[in-house]
C-alpha cells in the first residue's frame, strides 16, 4: 500500500488488483488510499495476467467469474507468498506447502518438524504472522531447542 501510495504522487492513475475482500494494513494508511482520487482498488480481483509483447500494455483482471482488460504502461507485482521448499521433500506441508511445525512441551522444544533432526523456522513454517520480528523469534526458540535436542543425543551432556 505504501508503494501504491507513492507511486500515485507520480503517476496518473493506480491500480491495486486485490485478491480479498478488502485491503488489510494500518487503518491511517487505509484511509489515506480510500481518499486518493488516483488509487482505484479492486478487491476480490484476481491478475490473470499481464499482456504486452516488448513492454507492458495491459493487465488481464478476473472479478466475479468474467475477465477485463484493463490498460497500463507497468505493473508491480508487490507481494506474493510461496514458500521457497523445493530443497525439503522430507518434512510434513499443510496445504500453502508450509512445514508443519509442532512443540513437544515434554521436552521443552519447539519448532518440531514432522522428521525428528528438522527443525524449522520463519516465513516458510506453518506460523500464520510473517514478521521479521515473529521469524527472529521463531529463529532463536530454534536454536534453543536444536542445542537442547543435540545434547539429548550426546551422552556427554
Ligand atoms: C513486500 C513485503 C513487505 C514486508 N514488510 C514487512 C514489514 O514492514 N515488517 C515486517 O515485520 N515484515 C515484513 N515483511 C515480512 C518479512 O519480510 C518476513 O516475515 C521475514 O523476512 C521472514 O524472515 P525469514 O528469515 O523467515 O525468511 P526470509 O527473510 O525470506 O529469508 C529466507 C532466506 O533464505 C534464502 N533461501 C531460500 N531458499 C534457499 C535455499 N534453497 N538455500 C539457501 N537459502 C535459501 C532466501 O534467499 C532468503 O535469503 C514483508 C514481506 C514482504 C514480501
Amino acid at each position: 500500500m505504501d508503494a501504491a501510495l507513492l507511486a500515485a504522487k507520480y503517476l496518473g492513475r493506480v491500480y491495486i488488483i486485490n485478491i480479498n475482500p478488502g485491503l488489510k494494513g494500518d487503518a491511517m494508511i487505509l484511509d489515506t488510499i480510500g481518499t486518493n482520487g488516483r488509487i482505484t482498488v479492486f478487491n476480490n480481483a484476481a491478475t490473470a495476467g499481464i499482456t504486452g509483447s516488448s513492454a507492458v500494455a495491459g493487465i488481464r483482471l478476473r472479478r466475479n467469474g468474467l475477465e477485463k482488460e484493463l490498460a497500463v504502461q507497468s505493473a508491480f507485482i508487490e507481494i506474493g507468498y510461496v514458500p521457497s521448499v523445493g530443497f525439503d521433500r522430507l518434512t510434513k506441508k499443510n496445504r500453502w506447502g508450509e512445514i508443519v511445525i509442532h512443540d513437544d512441551k515434554e521436552r521443552f522444544m519447539s519448532n518440531l518438524t514432522s522428521v525428528p533432526d528438522i527443525f524449522a523456522a520463519g516465513d516458510v513454517a506453518d506460523v500464520p504472522e510473517k514478521q521479521v520480528i515473529v521469524a527472529t523469534s521463531e529463529d532463536i526458540k530454534t536454536i534453543l531447542s536444536a542445542f537442547r535436542y543435540l545434547g539429548s543425543q550426546s551422552e556427554e551432556y
